[in-house]
């Protein structure tokens, strides 16, 4: 990808080969000629596309002479103040601190929709965005806030390979339903958020790293440490302590793997734990309209992200559950186990209850994984759309509740196999 991208991202004047089929449209009579300002690495992807959807483009640059080889031959490069001047539409692919030397363009934008695609550094709570501040600069002219979320790489590929969605937002009606008509042309779903006053979010969303993900990614790490730690000084530290038994050997997959399915349920649990909060508030206070706590409704929204952690930890116990007799340690213990039992003239180790723990808690545990999947696809936004709110509350809820259930059967197998300590017990 590095290398990919360091390619000028659209072939120059000229130049043979490669992908010439977004170049090779001819721009239709009639259709609107669209300005760009700046000639980077978006403004030369935005033009290769909108060339290949038949409009007419013109780019503005500050040394039109230097960038004219990187466009395609239908884009015509020219002067700001001249692309400014021919555009209908124009779209400022300059960088938000440079948008004050755009306003000797001030006479030639008058009138015209701008669009700004620009992003911030750094997310701002607080405000105003730069598309207020390019509204504030361009009194006469119509700002459209949109095409921040759409990286140059994207425009270039085609909607085929990113995401096709572009939220868009504006104060003027009629420049908007322009934008968002040539942005249903050249291959994206606009997506329509209001006001100008959202482009404080827009222009934040790219810079967002997993929000609701942090809390429940913090628990799931807190919660295995601390059973990692319990299970490493139960099984390891004490008999090493108390019969100078070395079974640190243990400690990457056993100690791992006995640790997975506590956190696991714990995050299971805390799926719907919120819930019976939520239930327990309103009880209390008789009445559904108040407002829940803060710390309360966070919880409710990232109950999803709790539920996919769970699955996460369930997964991998089962897949190092199977991996368990693939040791080496596992079969030298059973054959030094074999080879106890025929120096002692044990002819028969099956032991019923034994055997009967362990076949209930395989099965519970597998019977928990399969729903525990099934929650987890039904959780997928493709899915969910789906279904009816019925169907998602009945899958969420019922099966949720069943799935505990199957799950709280396993981990009380688990506990009796690891406090009656069976031989073969997977995890
Ligand atoms: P870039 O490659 O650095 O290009 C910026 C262009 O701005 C320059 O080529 C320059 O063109 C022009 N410019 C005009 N006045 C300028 C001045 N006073 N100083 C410096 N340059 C000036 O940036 P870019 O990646 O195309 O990004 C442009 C805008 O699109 C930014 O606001 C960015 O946040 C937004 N954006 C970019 C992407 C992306 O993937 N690149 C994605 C979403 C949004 P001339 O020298 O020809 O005038």
């Amino acid at each position: 990808m590095p290398d990919e991208m360091s390619r000028p991202l659209v072939r120059g004047r000229g130049g043979g080969g490669g992908s010439r089929h977004l170049e090779a449209s001819v721009a239709e009579p009639g259709a609107p000629v669209i300005g760009i300002l700046g000639t980077g690495d978006f403004s030369r992807s935005l033009a290769r596309r909108l060339v290949a959807s038949g409009y007419q483009v013109v780019v503005g640059s500050r040394a039109p002479k230097r960038s004219v080889a990187l466009f395609p031959e239908e884009a015509e490069v020219t002067s700001q103040m001249e692309a400014a001047s021919q555009a209908d539409l124009v779209f400022v692919a300059v960088f938000p601190e440079h948008h004050s030397t755009l306003v000797e363009l001030k006479p030639a934008l008058a009138g015209k929709t701008l669009v700004d695609v620009s992003n911030g550094l750094q997310i701002n709570r607080d405000g105003p965005s730069n598309a207020e501040q390019l509204a504030d600069l361009f009194p006469e002219s119509f700002v459209v806030k949109g095409f921040n979320t759409i990286s140059a790489w994207t425009l270039q590929s085609g909607p085929r390979d990113g995401s096709r969605q572009v939220f868009l937002c504006s104060d003027n009606s009629q420049a908007k339903s322009s934008v968002i008509q040539l942005c249903r042309r050249i291959g994206f779903v606009p997506v329509d958020t209001g006001l100008l006053s959202s482009s404080l979010e827009i222009e934040n969303l790219p810079l967002y790293l997993f929000p609701s993900w942090r809390i429940p990614i913090l628990c799931t790490l807190g919660l295995f440490i601390f059973f990692y730690l319990y299970n490493f000084t139960r099984d390891i530290l004490q008999p090493f302590i108390k019969g100078d038994k070395r079974v640190f050997y243990k400690m990457p997959v056993e100690t791992v793997n006995v640790t997975l399915p506590s956190v696991a349920l714990v995050m299971l649990a805390l799926v719907y734990l919120p819930g019976l909060c939520a239930a327990f508030l309103q009880l209390r206070w008789g009445t559904k309209y108040n407002r829940f706590p803060n710390w309360l409704d966070r919880w409710l929204a990232n109950r999803k992200q709790f539920g996919l952690c769970s699955f996460l930890c369930a997964v991998l116990h089962a897949i190092y559950s199977l991996c368990l007799p693939l040791r080496k340690s596992a079969r030298i213990n059973l054959l030094n186990a074999a080879f106890k039992q025929v120096k002692d003239g044990v002819e028969d180790s099956w032991v019923d209850e034994d055997v009967w723990r362990m076949e209930l808690y395989l099965s519970a545990g597998i019977m928990a994984l399969g729903l525990l999947s099934l929650l987890a696809v039904a959780s997928l936004p493709s899915v969910a759309n789906n279904v009816n709110w019925r169907e998602f509350s009945f899958i969420q809820n019922s099966l949720g509740h069943i799935v505990g259930g199957q799950d709280g059967c396993y981990g009380t197998f688990l506990v009796l196999s690891q406090l009656s300590s069976l031989p073969d017990t997977p995890s």
